[in-house]
């Protein structure tokens, strides 16, 4: 069952999305060299507390923070900690949600650590980011769900990957263990959004107004294949490579998507892309 929302719930939802790109904000600021992940979480619980919101992470199926942090060739789920210390050179994938009056909100972004990235790191969260937007202008209404996951796989693969060290076949890793999925009164719900076409998968559910998904891509720089470690959290690249995660929480509307947990809606991003973006209801 997929949860159709109306406006005023889509209204409650972008107050949901606002906080959550507030953590973003916060957290991005305070992922310097000589931080630790943990410290990060507290930025974050912070900025929940000032938004009167609550945490959706905390707690999650025994998840003991409120964001993930995961630097590196740690694709998602990374448990912030004391002894994760940032430095200089490393990439961090930051996933950060907020309930408010029981809607969620739920987005994810890749940010650098200090200066001197490496090129293929720079263009890896690039790619990873634009098609995280390919696949939000693909929402539209009359679609299919598979239009979203062919709009990301699709601007992946047009990407030549620049070649790093063993991997010089130029091809990213679309990590196929995870995906996006829909959002409203909980933060996974139904449907699975892959990040890639399926023939068994069909073309899944239409794309109606009120329909209301995060969409969220995980590339690595080498295999798609990842791992879970011991912690029964931390998702690792099976090959050690790194990877990248950006994520929105989008409500699909009669006048085009609206990017919950975009500051601007995506007003900004989807118009390069030739979409117009709904009006904010909080504007
Ligand atoms: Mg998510």
């Amino acid at each position: 069952m997929v949860q159709i929302k109306t406006p005023e719930q889509i209204a409650k939802m972008r107050e949901a999305g606002l906080v959550v790109a507030a953590i973003h904000a916060a957290t991005r600021e305070a992922a310097v060299p000589g931080a630790t992940t943990k410290d990060l979480d507290e930025v974050a619980r912070k900025v929940i507390a000032d938004h009167g919101a609550k945490s959706n992470f905390l707690g999650y199926g025994g998840f003991p923070a409120t964001i993930c942090t995961s630097v590196n060739e740690v694709v998602v789920h990374g448990i912030p900690d004391e002894k994760t210390v940032l430095k200089d050179g490393d990439i961090i994938s930051i996933d950060a949600g907020a309930i408010v009056d029981g809607w969620h909100g739920d987005a994810a972004y890749t940010a650098f650590v200090g200066t001197g990235h490496a090129p293929e790191l720079i263009e890896l969260s690039r790619v990873t980011e634009e098609s995280m937007w390919a696949g939000i202008a693909a929402m539209r209404v009359g679609g299919r769900l598979v239009d979203i996951s062919k709009a990301i796989e699709s601007y992946i693969k047009r990407q030549p990957r620049p070649a790093v060290g063993d991997h010089s076949l130029g091809k990213y890793g679309i990590v196929e263990d995870y995906g996006g999925h829909g959002i409203g009164t909980e933060m996974h719900m139904d449907p699975h959004l892959l990040n890639y076409v399926s023939r068994k998968r069909g073309k899944g559910p239409k794309l109606v107004p009120g329909l209301c998904l995060a969409i969220e891509p995980m590339v690595s720089l080498g295999t798609p294949h990842t791992e879970v470690l011991a912690d029964d959290w931390t998702v690792v690249s099976t090959d050690g490579t790194w990877s990248s995660h950006w994520e929105h929480s989008v409500a699909l509307t009669e006048e085009g998507p609206l990017v919950l947990t975009a500051v601007d809606g995506g007003k900004a991003k989807l118009a390069e892309l030739g979409v117009t973006a709904a009006p904010d209801p909080l504007a």
